[in-house]
């Protein structure tokens, strides 16, 4: 099997090698082509996301992606890699598995799965200035998009704890998040061994904080699941341990839900589980299922012994070990 590996900008650069030497250590005869994106290569060659990475990307098994940073006002020229990479293949399900790690860092109990819906939303970039002062986003939410998403939702409930939680704001958005909640209903008829709910995504977020153990799978629009999974992530030890799958009928992109962390990038001190992690669903995708449990393990053993990187640190005596000592660690225990 051949996986493309795009580490992209800043901390990608660190722990995509990072999760490649773990994969690699399994010796599970996969086969790893490195592929470039992202600002720095822009910088370097005009093209943020090249035709021979898509090629690459398509032509591989699956692919791991690490970060890419995007700047906060608009360049000539910049696409973002990732949100590209989701439309070309269309990759229509972000997959944000919230699940506890042992550790003081983490909540006890928790094993979520956050189904985002990554192809529409607010995320086509559709913005118009209007005069002056006045700026306008297209919101689109389509019952294609909504229904498949809604179905994928439904599928991992049903082998899980069969619970779906639609989160939307149709008190408001009464057409579009109206839409999507219509359509995520109409699924669940499909699906009577599994119980749908809904709730407010403003309650969501403040039930995600007090009540994170109830849930078992939520199903939202696009931006709405990119601000709950970061939420989430936070209940079991922050950006750097949240992994992420981009699955869509062909194809898949595997990711830490971090981003490129320039406060950290360089230093050796990012922490590769989130990447490691995603590896691991990369794994199961494969239906190499024995050895993301292997790496899923290995990780787990290695936040019992205590070893933590610097972010998972909380007491402030110690002072976290480097991205190279933690992966080497998880490669013994595997
Ligand atoms: P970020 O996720 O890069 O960092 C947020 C915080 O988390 C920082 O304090 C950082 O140090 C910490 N952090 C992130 N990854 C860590 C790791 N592996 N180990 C330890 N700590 C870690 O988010 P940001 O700072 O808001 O964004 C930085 C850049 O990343 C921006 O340009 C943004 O557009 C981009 N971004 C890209 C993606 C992606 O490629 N999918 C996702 C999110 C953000």
């Amino acid at each position: 099997m051949r996986i493309c590996t795009i580490p992209g900008d800043g901390v990608g650069q660190e722990v995509i090698p990072a999760a490649v030497r773990v994969l690699d250590a399994l010796q599970s005869g996969l086969e790893f082509v490195h592929a470039d994106a992202g600002f720095e290569h822009f910088q370097k060659t005009g093209d943020a996301f090249p035709d021979a990475t898509l090629e690459t990307v398509r032509a591989c098994d699956a692919t791991l992606f690490g970060a890419t940073a995007s700047p906060l006002t608009r360049v000539e020229g910049y696409r973002s890699p990732i949100l590209a990479l989701r439309r070309a293949l269309d990759l229509y399900a972000n997959l944000r598995p919230i699940q506890s790690l042992p550790g003081a860092f983490s909540r006890p109990n928790l094993d979520m799965l956050i189904v985002r819906e990554n192809t529409e939303d607010l995320y086509g970039g559709r913005e118009r200035a209007e005069g002056d002062g006045v700026t306008i986003a297209e919101r689109v939410i389509t019952r294609r998009a909504s229904e498949r998403i809604a179905r994928i939702a439904f599928e991992f409930a049903s082998h899980r704890r069969k619970r779906v939680t639609v989160a939307h704001k149709a008190n408001v958005l009464k057409l579009t998040d109206g839409l999507f909640r219509e359509t995520c209903f109409q699924v669940a008829r499909e699906f009577p061994q599994v119980r749908a709910d809904e709730m407010l995504i403003d309650t969501m977020a403040m039930r995600l904080v007090t009540n994170p153990q109830d849930y078992d799978v939520i199903v939202t629009t696009n931006l709405f699941g990119d601000i709950l999974s970061d939420e989430a992530s936070a209940l079991i030890g922050g950006l750097g341990v949240a992994p992420s799958g981009n699955i869509g009928a062909s194809n898949a992109v595997f990711e830490p839900v971090h981003g490129s962390a320039p406060d950290i990038a360089g230093k050796g001190i990012a922490n590769p589980i989130g990447a490691i992690l995603s590896a691991a669903m990369l794994l199961d995708y494969l239906k190499q299922n024995d050895a993301a449990m292997r790496v899923r393990r290995a990780v787990q053993r290695v936040l019992e012994f205590g070893m933590l990187t610097r972010d998972l640190v909380s007491d402030g005596g110690q002072a976290g070990v480097s991205t190279d000592e933690m992966t080497r660690a998880i490669i013994q225990q595997l």
